[in-house]
């Protein structure tokens, strides 16, 4: 019988890893198998260009419908798998059926983080939302209207990245952060502090330290009309028309532990994408994977990530072996400012910037014993290629020469 590779999750990973084995010339079955009711499609343009209104629908899919038909991809959208049976090899879906797989691979990404607040539970709240769906973005759009007061709880890149669009659609925004500062886990104080003050110069006020203590919800249970929070240890009420949840991501891993898999922030595989049952792989927001760039194990979650996780498991199912030597790499889009991130600054010891902060074109790096472990580069895209092959380097770098505009960045690099 000819052979079957399931994917479950038609999201990027998904999405890619399916058209991958055809491009690497698979002969067998693929089948792509997704809960949502979209072919696969890019989530970035989600706090961006779509919730902007400036992207249609279409835009946002990583390919057409058709194109899965033309490259012999079963997809079947609007699919749930509840369980995989790893004694006969089997899935189950949400409608009671089985099928079958030779090789099976997870790639169920992750969902919002929800709110836990006390006095929340049981209430079906119409204007209290998170951004990780098309469905989402559709549901908070009829209330992205001029003067409506946008909450946002959460200071990481999508809050942000969803403030910059409200007050560019004319609505005001609160944004909380229970750091002292912005994007506390992934970048310094000086990229904070910018990113700060480009939101403030648009009009988004901002309540760093910030402990949210609960939301004013009406009597009939069905819309939040303030939020309750404290603020260096002051009490304070924000009326709110809508409110935006930015506090991470839970990796979607029921499945695989439901089936007896090791889990751990993230489905735990292996530099080829394999979990311990040979048969079962896992890639993109859900895999916990090791990571040649730390040394250690990482959860990442972006497109660059899923697209090589994607590669890594398509030379896996193709019986090559081809692990992953890539370094973490992220962007982020506000107000037409492009920002690019790579490598992971934790633990750095000192940060060097080079250009004018004041011009909105500059670059933080990240250095540990004079090497640069990561990088972030503000609105300089050729800047950040020579960025990341330094990062790449592990060369010890001369710190004055970095910080030096008219010391080109690839001479440092080479
Ligand atoms: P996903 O794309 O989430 O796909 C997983 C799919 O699996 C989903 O469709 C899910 O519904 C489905 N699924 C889950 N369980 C099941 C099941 N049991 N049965 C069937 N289907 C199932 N990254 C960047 O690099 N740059 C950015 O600027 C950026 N911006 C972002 C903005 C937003 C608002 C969001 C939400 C994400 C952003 N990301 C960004 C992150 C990036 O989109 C993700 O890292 C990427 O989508 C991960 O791909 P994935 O395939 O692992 O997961």
């Amino acid at each position: 019988m000819e052979e079957r590779i399931v994917i479950v999750g038609a999201g990027q990973a998904g999405g890619e890893l399916a058209a991958g084995l055809r491009k690497q010339g698979y002969k067998g079955r693929v089948l792509l198998l997704g809960d949502e009711a979209h072919p696969p499609y890019q989530r970035p343009p989600l706090s961006k260009g779509f919730l902007l209104g400036k992207m249609a629908l279409s835009d946002l899919y990583l390919k057409p419908r058709e194109t899965y038909e033309r490259f012999d991809i079963e997809l079947k959208t609007g699919t749930r798998v509840e369980a995989i049976d790893r004694s006969t090899r089997e899935v189950s879906l949400g409608d009671g059926s089985r099928l079958a797989y030779d090789k099976l691979v997870l790639a169920t990404g992750g969902r919002a983080r929800p709110l836990s607040l006390p006095g929340l539970e049981g209430a079906r709240l119409e204007n209290l939302f998170s951004v990780r769906s098309i469905s989402d973005v559709e549901a908070m759009r009829g209330r992205f209207v001029p003067g409506n007061h946008l909450v946002i709880i959460g200071g990481g890149y999508v809050g942000l990245e969803a403030a910059a669009v409200a007050v560019q659609l004319g609505l005001r925004v609160t944004l909380l952060e229970a750091a002292p500062r912005l994007l506390s886990r992934v970048t310094g104080p000086e990229v904070s502090s910018f990113i700060e003050q480009l939101h403030r110069q648009q009009g988004v006020e901002f309540r760093l330290s910030c402990q949210v203590r609960g939301l004013e919800l009406d009597e009939a249970r069905r819309q939040v009309r303030g939020v309750s929070l404290t603020c260096h240890g002051v009490p304070e009420r924000l009326e709110a028309d809508l409110v935006l949840v930015g506090i991470g991501l839970l990796p979607n891993t029921e499945l695989a532990s439901a089936a007896g898999l090791a889990v751990d922030n993230g489905i735990v595989v292996d530099a080829y994408a394999c979990t311990a049952d040979p048969d079962i792989l896992a890639i993109g927001d859900c895999a916990n994977q090791p990571s040649a760039y730390t040394g250690g194990r990482i959860r990442l979650e972006s497109v660059p990530n899923a697209i090589e996780h994607a590669r890594v498991a398509a030379s896996t199912l193709m019986g090559k072996r081809e692990p992953s030597a890539a370094i973490p790499w992220f962007w982020s889009d506000q107000y037409g400012l492009k920002l690019q991130m790579v490598g992971l600054s934790t633990g750095y010891e000192q940060c060097v910037t080079r250009g004018a902060v004041e011009g909105k074109e500059f670059s933080a790096f990240y250095l540990k014993d004079r090497r640069v472990i990561a990088a972030d580069v503000m609105g300089r895209p050729a800047e950040f290629m020579a960025a990341k092959r330094l990062v790449a380097s592990r060369a010890q770098v001369d710190v004055t020469l970095l910080g030096d505009p008219a010391v080109p960045l690839i001479r440092l690099a080479a």
